[in-house]
C-alpha cells in the first residue's frame, strides 16, 4: 500500500525501490562475503566478484558473520571444557584399571606363572 493508502502493484513498487547498484549475472550469484572499503570514495566492493556493494548490506553481512563466529567460539569453549573434564575422568579410570591389573597379576603370580601385563 502506498503512503496515501492506495493499493499499488508490487512490480512497480519493486522497480521504484530497487537498489541503484547493478550487478552482472556472476556478481548476482556471489554472496558478497568479503569486502574492500575505500574510505575516501566511501564505497564498498566485494573482493570476490568485484561488485559494488551497498554499505549497509556489507555492514549487515559483517555483523551477521560476527554473530555466527561468536556463537561458534562459545560452542567451541563449552566443548573444550566438556572434553577436558572427560580426559580427566578417562585418566582416572586408566589409573584404576592399571591398578586392578597389577593386583590381578600379583594374584596370578602367586598361583603360578600367568601373565596379564608385559
Ligand atoms: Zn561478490
Amino acid at each position: 500500500m502506498s503512503d496515501d493508502g492506495k493499493v499499488i502493484e508490487l512490480g512497480s513498487w519493486r522497480e521504484a525501490h530497487q537498489s541503484p547498484i547493478r550487478t552482472s549475472g556472476y556478481q548476482a550469484q556471489c554472496r558478497h562475503t568479503r569486502f574492500l572499503v575505500d574510505p575516501k570514495l566511501r564505497t564498498v566492493e566485494c573482493t570476490h566478484c568485484g561488485a559494488t556493494v551497498d554499505p549497509v548490506d556489507a555492514m549487515l553481512t559483517v555483523g551477521n558473520d560476527w554473530e555466527r563466529y561468536a556463537g561458534w567460539v562459545a560452542h567451541a569453549k563449552s566443548e573444550r571444557t566438556r572434553l577436558e573434564k572427560l580426559v580427566l575422568e578417562l585418566k582416572a579410570e586408566e589409573k584404576r584399571v592399571k591398578s586392578r591389573l597389577r593386583r590381578a597379576q600379583r594374584r596370578l603370580d602367586d598361583v603360578g606363572g600367568w601373565k596379564l601385563l608385559e
